[in-house]
């Protein structure tokens, strides 16, 4: 059947790429951070066939990463030459077509036996896997995202541009109490004029009016989303405006449509989002027909259902 996101096998197997960076066995984790990266496989309807997308797009995203954060990173070829090994190495746990997919997550860590706060001596970058399904529990069914006004994720200067692990712990908190409410996940708004829209916990946001797609430009606060760009193109290769910009919840609420992207989450409706005490809901419990038509196109493309006209996926065997 298809897996829930989270649900992780137990023999999953780990494979090393000790070879690239150093890795010392047994070490004791001392350095306390790290840069990961989301990607999925997906295997093509000859059962056979599997499907990376962009891989050299996370392998940059990770040495953008690295350079903020003072860290020694792969290649894009050893990045993607670790993640096709990994995936080939676990290729049993691949779900059939249309079950879902194989979650990859390349990890880079600070393994040298640093107390202090200085860039460790040490790295380890390895890559695991797991069968994954849906992400939301709504599955493809519209989620509710409540706006946040207490926490923040992000701050400029800081780190929210890249996909460092300290950014995980810091929405954590919002995320579970938003949780305990019964939303699906939590949109964070610009910490400075609390009215600008940043982003979800694990995902860009989009809004459509009249339309007119748009979505916060990048500028250090927000990860530049694979998922983001991705639809940016598809979307103006179907003719639709797009624009990255400034957004305001007031233009959210207003909205017609609203949409997450992210690996995870592929491209997920929103189907209302709270602010303050107003709910405001969009649809009709289903993809609005404009982020209907992205998704459509964009995961056929990713499962190998359509033509690649963009040239973005990886073909193994
Ligand atoms: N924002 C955050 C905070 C994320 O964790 C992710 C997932 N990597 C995204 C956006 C979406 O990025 P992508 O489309 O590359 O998965």
């Amino acid at each position: 059947g298809v897996l829930n996101y989270g649900q992780v096998m137990d023999s999953i197997v780990c494979k090393d790429f000790s070879r690239f960076l150093t890795l010392k066995r047994n070490l004791l984790v001392l350095s306390d951070f790290g840069l990961f990266e989301g990607m999925k496989a997906y295997r093509k309807q000859d059962g056979k066939n599997i499907l990376l997308f962009r891989p050299e797009e996370n392998a940059t995203r990770m040495r953008n990463g690295a350079e903020r954060m003072c860290m020694p990173a792969p290649t894009i070829e050893q990045f993607v030459e670790a993640v096709k090994a990994t995936v080939l190495a676990n290729k049993r746990w691949i779900p059939p077509p249309g079950k879902g997919s194989l979650y990859i997550r390349p990890l880079l860590m600070g393994t040298g036996a640093v107390l202090g706060l200085a860039p460790a001596p040490e790295y380890t970058f390895l890559v695991y896997v797991s069968p994954v399904g849906n992400y939301f529990k709504e599955g493809v069914a519209p989620i509710n995202l409540i706006v946040e006004n207490e926490f923040h994720r992000a701050t400029p200067g800081g780190t929210g541009g890249v996909k460092t692990i300290g950014n995980y712990a810091a929405v954590l908190k919002a995320q579970s109490i938003a949780k305990a409410k019964g939303y699906s996940d939590v949109l964070y708004l610009d910490c400075v004029y609390k009215r600008f829209l940043e982003e979800v916990s694990s995902c860009n946001i989009f809004i459509i009016k009249d339309n007119v797609i748009s979505t916060p430009e990048i500028k250090g606060t927000i990860l530049p989303g694979i998922t983001r760009k991705s639809i940016i193109d598809v979307a103006r290769t179907q003719g639709l405006q797009v624009e990255e910009r400034n957004v305001t919840v007031d233009e959210l609420l207003e909205a017609d449509e609203v949409f997450c992207t992210g690996t995870a989450v592929v491209v997920s409706p929103v189907g209302s989002i709270t602010y303050k005490d107003k709910r405001v809901s969009y649809g009709e419990g289903s993809f609005g027909p404009v982020s209907e038509k992205l998704y459509t196109v964009l995961t056929s493309l990713q499962m190998g259902l359509s033509e690649d006209n963009m040239n973005w996926t990886v073909n193994l065997s």
